[in-house]
């Protein structure tokens, strides 16, 4: 009799969360999430499942984000024919999302297909279509909050609100009978955590008195200085009248799930109270226009005294659905508002509007959340002069600005009051779903306080832990790896080569003359050789 937990994703910086439980009950998959980030762990998209997605029984799935839920038409695709157990509010943003996701995929196949008929190389598929993202929606089944029930003979389940999302849960899993001295093995899945005085949910909630606990710890090595949402408004407002001041556009990177409605709520909210100018909002994004109709539908569950849906709904607010509408905003001048996605910049509308826009002097760009290591918002967030968008090297001039108190992460002071508030925790601690650091960080902030040490782990992607001994111990898996350790790195060497072309670029512009270039180029040449 045992139970054993496969990490295959969210693992030691890889992103992608996905868990594998096997018992004698059957297979249990938490989370089927999309690989983000460098290339080396985006190629695991494509790749082959560490499992067979016909074994599993039931996917339990803690919130609608696309690295948690975003290979889960793939999964079903490739033979998974069980349900997939979310709140109703995570299936109506799975609806939104996962098309999205598929279509999204299905044009960067085109494009790379294109570039790669020019170099007479094989064609590739995409990881899923739309259409097959649209028929997974089927398999989806609402669970509540609070309420224990059966995933499979053997196994139950309970959803906590994880503050994080609309819909967003910590799964609560019992394997019955195989804990200690027969009682049921208790595992406590944290999903990603919610900060406290987060805008439209409530602080993350959980059970206490488990066997394990896996938590994110996306940012566990920062401490945020204390937000109220007063304060935050009023930061926002005090960005948007420098942005006015400069007589230029304010553009706003931003995710198009959440944080694209407390945006829209809190400016909407300013304007009708007179502290900021009124000016149109363009809402720039698909996606984000269909999330923000999931919001006015889920009025009802935000914190109180918060009138969603007459915020979302105001005539400030100008939803650009098609290209032509898009493509208008362009023409305008002066002071003006666009959201568009990504919140990284790294994809969506809000290229178009960088490129229009980062070499005038009057623009803003307000980076709203988390930029992830080689994305271009990171870059913009580092001070980087010149950046390349869809193969153009564009200078900056824009105004920066970064403004991070949306967040939808807990910071490393709230993710350690949530781990204490779970324990006892008999067996183990589990930290994943971070960069390196932040992996360290939170270790050491809650070793010995919270957690002893010895009871502290990181898994590396694809460990197995034998969950069922005293002490979990990691099984031997080297074959099963599907990326070397070493390989596991937060920039890999497609970001550091297109860094270093950037550096060159800006070297030999510097240069005084012509002939100080000449010496530059030939010095380089030198080094290759
Ligand atoms: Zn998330």
């Amino acid at each position: 009799m045992s139970v054993t937990l496969q990490f295959c994703g969210a693992a030691h910086t890889v992103t992608g969360s996905c868990f594998y439980f096997q018992s004698k009950a059957g297979r249990v998959l938490v989370d089927c999430g999309l690989f983000q980030g460098p290339k080396t762990v985006k190629a695991l998209n494509y790749s082959a499942f560490p499992f067979r997605p016909a074994d599993i029984d039931a996917v339990l799935l803690t919130h609608a984000h696309i690295d948690h839920s975003g290979l889960l038409p793939k999964l079903i695709r490739e033979g998974y024919g069980g349900e997939i157990m979310a709140t109703q509010a995570t299936i109506d943003l799975c609806s939104c999302l996962l098309p999205d996701a598929g279509s999204i995929q299905e044009s960067e196949v085109e494009m790379l297909n294109r570039r790669n008929a020019a170099r007479g190389r094989a064609e590739v598929s995409p990881i899923y279509t739309q259409a097959d993202a649209v028929a997974s929606l089927k398999a989806f089944r609402p669970v509540a909050y609070q309420e224990w029930f059966e995933v499979i003979a053997g196994v139950r389940a309970r959803y906590w609100n994880a503050g994080h999302l609309l819909g967003s849960a910590s799964i609560e899993i019992e394997f019955a009978g195989e804990g200690d001295s027969g009682q049921p093995l208790r595992i406590l899945a944290s999903g990603d955590l919610g900060p406290d005085a987060k805008l439209l949910q409530p602080d993350p909630d959980g059970p206490s008195g488990l066997d394990y606990v896996i938590s994110e710890s996306t940012y566990g090595d920062r401490d945020r200085p204390p937000i109220t949402p007063e304060a935050r408004r009023q930061h926002l407002a005090a960005e948007i009248r420098e942005a006015y001041a400069a007589n230029g556009p304010i553009l706003i990177p931003a995710f198009a799930v959440e944080r694209t409605q407390e945006l829209i709520i809190d400016i909407v909210d300013q304007m009708d109270r007179g502290t900021i100018p009124a000016a149109p909002i363009f809402l720039d994004s698909p996606l984000a226009i269909r999330a923000t109709k999931v919001f006015r539908q889920h009025a009802g569950s935000f914190n109180s005294g918060i009138d969603v849906n007459r915020l979302l709904s105001s005539p400030h607010l100008r939803c650009t659905e098609t290209v032509d509408e898009s493509k208008a905003i362009a023409k305008l001048t002066g002071f003006h508002i666009i959201i568009a996605a990504s919140g990284m910049c790294d994809a969506g509308r809000i290229r178009h509007h960088l490129k229009r826009w980062l070499w005038q002097r009057n623009a803003t760009v307000l980076l709203s959340g988390f930029q992830a290591q080689g994305t271009l918002g990171r870059f913009l967030i580092e001070g980087a002069k010149s950046v390349r968008i869809q193969g153009d090297e564009i200078k900056v001039a824009a105004r920066i600005r970064s403004f991070d108190e949306y967040s939808g992460h807990a910071d490393g002071p709230e993710l350690a009051s949530w781990i204490a508030a779970r324990r006892p925790v008999r067996r183990g601690l589990f930290l994943v779903h971070g960069e390196e650091a932040s992996l360290a960080g939170l270790s050491d902030r809650i070793a010995e306080r919270i957690i002893p040490a010895a009871e502290i782990f990181t898994p590396l992607l694809d460990d197995v832990y034998d969950l069922s001994a005293a002490e979990p111990k990691a099984l031997d898996v080297a074959r099963r790896r599907r990326l070397a350790p070493e390989a596991v790195v937060n920039l890999d060497w497609h970001n550091d080569m297109s860094k270093l072309i950037l550096d060159i670029n800006e070297r030999i512009e510097a240069a005084a003359d012509d002939r100080a270039r000449g010496v530059i180029v030939r010095r380089l040449r030198r080094a290759l050789d």
